[in-house]
């Protein structure tokens, strides 16, 4: 099995290595990442400027730096290498839970895969403002889910979130009852208005959702998939309000 790991907090991510390493035993892996951080770049590519595809010999895999976002370095990664199985995206320090599907590289580079026509399946941890993940202790947990996940049948895209001490995994669906992005107002040395993009921690999940599995110390797994229409609303208004003519 081929498989492309990637990362949208940049090549250097202690996240990456950790997934990379975990990768080798399933196949022969290449990493293709960030130069620099890119999280909460969604699902943006580069298009007013080339690209650099950079070798980049310190780190113990075949790896690959780029100049651009999470999902550029999957359609450079996957241009450069035909023989793509599986995109790897993580494991990302911090969770990918609900609406921040919308927002995340992570997520972002496992769809860009799927849209090629190649499985992605994103992996994301938590974080405190204490400590980094306990990527030793992780370990273990992320071979159980990669052993489980690369196996048939083959499913086209995949959102994995690992709580800090997992006692189980689950099927989930996205949490999207709530959105958690909020801006606060904040004040610059002089004075002058600055606003944080940042995230407001909400009230309980519902049961079998993503958050409702992290909360309840379980590994989440969400399939996901790229068509975004409404099939019920489509349904319902092309039986309701026809077009006019
Ligand atoms: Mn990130």
């Amino acid at each position: 099995m081929n498989i492309l790991v990637t990362n949208d907090d940049g090549i250097y991510s202690p996240g990456l290595a950790a997934l990379a390493s975990a990768a080798q035993e399933f196949g022969k892996v290449r990493v293709v990442a960030p130069d620099v951080e890119q999280s909460s770049m969604g699902h943006a590519i580069t298009h007013s400027r080339p690209l650099s595809y950079r070798a980049t010999p310190s780190l113990p895999f075949e790896a690959y730096r780029v100049n651009g976002t999470p999902a550029d370095c999957v359609a450079l990664g996957c241009h450069m290498s035909r023989d793509i199985d599986v995109v790897l995206s993580g494991v990302n320090l911090g969770l990918n839970l609900g609406t921040s599907a919308w927002h995340s590289g992570t997520l972002a580079a496992a769809k860009q895969a799927a849209l090629l026509g190649v499985r992605g399946i994103a992996l994301s941890t938590s974080v405190s403002l204490e400590s980094e993940p306990d990527f030793v202790a992780l370990a273990p947990h992320l071979h159980r889910v990669l052993a489980f996940l690369l196996a048939p049948p083959r499913i086209e895209l995949l959102n994995v979130n690992f709580p800090t001490h997992p006692t189980g995994i689950m099927w989930t669906n996205q949490s999207v009852r709530h959105y958690d992005g909020r801006v606060v107002p904040i004040q610059d040395p002089r004075g002058r208005p600055l606003y944080w993009s940042t995230v407001a921690s909400l009230e309980a999940a519902d049961e079998g959702t993503d958050r409702w599995a992290i909360e309840h110390d379980m590994i989440s797994i969400t399939p996901l998939r790229l068509d975004l229409t409404d099939h019920a609303v489509l349904a319902e208004v092309m039986r309701s309000r026809p077009v006019p003519s």
